[in-house]
């Protein structure tokens, strides 16, 4: 039996759904009953009789750590693709390891277009830099398409 906790996120949201590790079972709570659980664990107990932890995080910048290779390119001006290393991901930015060479044009509100594999999918959007720090940026997601919110959203749960 898995007593892997599994951490979900219910600020901005309607619903929340868990995914039960051992049957695949989806399993959703109105995020309005979750307010007052914030912050804490919670125990959940599947159809299929297996019990799990689900950890309610209160904060909607939530990050997780990947180690992830994608790409990057400037948008305005224009520039060539190049390789980024995403550290970390939340439903509003990410974090990601430029190297030496790529940082050479960026400056902070810069506006970058980023293509990443993530769940199974490629994730391409945009993004606003707000932080430099070295070699490493911290960008905030703009307009970012439903599709790619909602895989991403996903795999914060996991
Ligand atoms: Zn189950």
């Amino acid at each position: 039996m898995s007593t892997m906790t599994q951490t979900v996120f219910f600020e901005g949201k309607k619903s929340v759904t868990v995914v039960c590790q051992h049957c695949g079972r989806f399993k959703s709570f109105e995020a309005e009953r979750l307010r007052s659980h914030g912050g804490k664990t919670v125990p959940v107990k599947c159809a299929c009789g297996v019990r799990f932890q689900v950890f309610l995080e209160r904060r909607d910048t939530y990050r997780k750590p990947v180690a992830i290779r994608g790409c990057y390119w400037c948008v305005e001006p224009g520039s060539i693709k190049r390789w980024m290393t995403l550290e970390n991901i939340s439903l509003n930015g990410l974090r990601m390891e430029m190297g030496p060479e790529g940082m050479e044009k960026i400056t902070l509100g810069d506006k970058l277009k980023i293509e990443f594999p993530l769940g199974g999918v490629e994730i391409r959007c945009s993004v606003v830099v707000r932080n430099i720090l070295g070699t490493r940026i911290g960008a905030e997601f703009v307009n970012m398409e439903y599709k790619a919110r909602e895989v991403i959203g996903f795999t914060l749960m996991v």
